[in-house]
């Protein structure tokens, strides 16, 4: 196991989020199993929200799936998506859920999607996550940006626009 995933590990663990995934898994009645880089697998998850296939909470991936179904090497990409979100808690701590929830409410307010202009999502991969990759920016933000907007995206390439 590479060093940088045992330092993640034992940051989360420190900085409690691990435990806080522990804890969901233990309320939910999730069962935990060991994933790989250190990080553990909570399966069955059953409640509604949130309405992933699964997310992660520390170095805890929740998952309505079982471990096997997350670990196959089909699902590597989602799996390191999950991972990336458990090296944002370590760096993060528990700050990472009102960072994470600001992140989704811009993504939503100016894309319609919690995903898409999420920093963390981005960060983590969106295709991985199971995002639409870009998204038209809503009308309101458009208006904002102003008729030079506009009028730059008429000019031909190979005419740079001051500012
Ligand atoms: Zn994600």
């Amino acid at each position: 196991m590479a060093a940088r995933h045992v330092a993640r590990g034992a940051l989360t663990a420190v900085n409690g989020t691990t435990a806080v995934g522990l804890l969901i898994a233990l309320v939910t009645r999730s069962k935990i199993r060991r994933g790989r880089h250190g990080v553990l697998i909570a399966e069955g998850y059953r409640l509604k929200v949130p309405p992933a296939s699964c997310f992660t909470v520390g170095s805890v991936i929740l998952t309505r799936r079982s471990a096997e179904w997350l670990l196959d090497e089909q699902r590597r990409d989602l799996f390191d998506h999950e991972h990336h979100h458990a090296g944002q808690y370590a760096v993060l701590g528990p700050l990472f859920w009102p960072a994470y929830w600001v992140a989704c409410g811009w993504s939503y307010a100016t894309t319609g999607s919690w995903g898409v202009r999420n920093f963390f999502e981005r960060n983590a991969g969106l295709e991985a996550g199971g995002y639409p990759t870009d998204l038209p920016l809503r009308p309101w933000l458009l208006k904002l940006r102003g008729p030079s907007a506009t009028r730059s995206k008429r000019r031909p390439p190979g005419n740079p626009s001051p500012g």
